[in-house]
């Protein structure tokens, strides 16, 4: 039978043999949790794009590289400061903050952002985060994402100027730079139909060059064309408000499209157009109405509705327009019903 003495120092051995085991695994646990960290940071500063862990306080937990690079800071001026305190976002403080809507249950959030470099540069990024979840399952942080996208930005605009181009190319008259009569069609359509809402007047003016066949006939079609320019210019200089549509009607006449316009304000304009391009002096030896290059205009106005159609205010427009031209050039003409002639008269 064992005495008390060795039973004591046989546990004394057996104790300390487990307490040895038992720091070794900790010291183990410990290297392979350093191991570990080690990897992670290794993986995390392997990606191009920036990454940021933020804990539920707003302090930053880990921020890779690329993320270092961008803000210009190193690890240890980054790590333990509050997110704001990094990159102000004007979501900072706000219930769009991203922290903010991950910790209230979102599971994920995806929006293109632009972030100043410290030089100013704007600098757009496609910005992702995810909730970051503790060992027990629940949200303590979360882990963003930036991803450069510069190079779709540039893509997306070349594009979209393209297509810009594009539409102005097929809105735009090729010579003269206004409205061609594609264009004047839809916007005429659409104004009639607004105006017709909100029971405003439209008023439309008619232009042409008066004797212009004589004119080319005299300067050649070149020379004609330059003409041509110069009254575009003068129908745009004058027709300024906003709405107001100027367009080659066909080859020597124009049109402006007037929205919310009555028609002393459109008789007003009409004129103006008239003396911009009398003023611009452009000799016609071949004019019976003057020696420089003149403009005859008619002007008509509609409050729009179920009985008419834009067609209709075309056709009084240029009603006007050949009273303008019959009765001397050179003038703006405002259409007028011709008085009916009851069997009386
Ligand atoms: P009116 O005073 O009655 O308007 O006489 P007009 O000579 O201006 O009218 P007409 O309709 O007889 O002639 C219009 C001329 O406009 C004929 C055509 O050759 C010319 N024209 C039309 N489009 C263009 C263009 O794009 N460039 C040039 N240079 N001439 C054009
Ligand atoms: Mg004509
Ligand atoms: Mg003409």
């Amino acid at each position: 039978m064992p005495n008390e003495l060795d039973k004591i120092m046989n546990d004394e051995d057996g104790i300390q043999a487990a307490l040895e085991e038992a720091i070794e695994r900790a010291n183990a646990m410990v290297v392979e949790a350093e191991i570990a960290n080690v990897e992670l940071t290794q993986i995390i500063n392997s990606s191009i794009d920036g990454l940021l862990v933020i804990y539920r306080n707003f302090t930053v937990k880990r921020i890779n590289q690329a993320m270092l690079n961008f803000l210009e800071l190193t690890q240890k001026e980054a790590v333990g400061k509050k997110c704001s305190e990094l990159m102000l976002c004007s979501w900072c403080n706000t219930p769009e903050c991203p922290l903010t809507k991950i910790l209230r249950g979102k599971s994920s959030i995806e929006v293109d952002i632009e972030r100043s470099r410290r030089n100013g540069e704007m600098v757009p990024f496609m910005f992702s985060a995810t909730p970051l979840r503790g060992i027990e399952g629940s949200v303590i942080g979360m882990v963003a994402h930036f991803k450069d996208i510069t190079e779709r930005k540039y893509a997306e605009n070349t594009l979209k100027e393209a297509n810009e181009r594009l539409e102005r190319l097929s809105t735009s008259d090729g010579l003269t730079g206004v409205a061609n009569r594609r264009c004047f069609d839809q916007t005429l359509q659409k104004e009639w139909t607004r105006l017709q809402r909100t029971k405003e007047h439209l008023s439309l003016i008619m232009c042409d060059v008066d004797f212009f066949k004589l004119y080319n006939d005299a300067y050649g079609h070149q020379g004609g064309d330059d003409c041509l320019k110069s009254v575009a210019q003068a129908l745009q200089e004058n027709a300024r408000r906003g709405g107001d549509c100027v367009a080659r009607y066909g080859g020597e006449e124009f049109a402006v499209i007037m929205p919310a316009t009555e028609e002393k304000n459109a008789v007003y304009v009409a004129d103006k157009i008239r003396q911009a391009v009398e003023q611009k002096d452009i000799a016609h030896i071949k004019s019976s109405v003057a020696p420089r290059v003149t403009l005859s205009l008619g002007v008509a106005t509609i409050v729009p509705d179920d009985l008419e159609t834009p067609e209709s205010l075309i056709k009084r427009a240029d009603e006007a327009l050949y009273r303008a031209k019959s009765s001397g050039r050179n003038r703006v003409v405002l259409w007028e019903p011709v008085p009916e002639i009851s069997p009386k008269d």
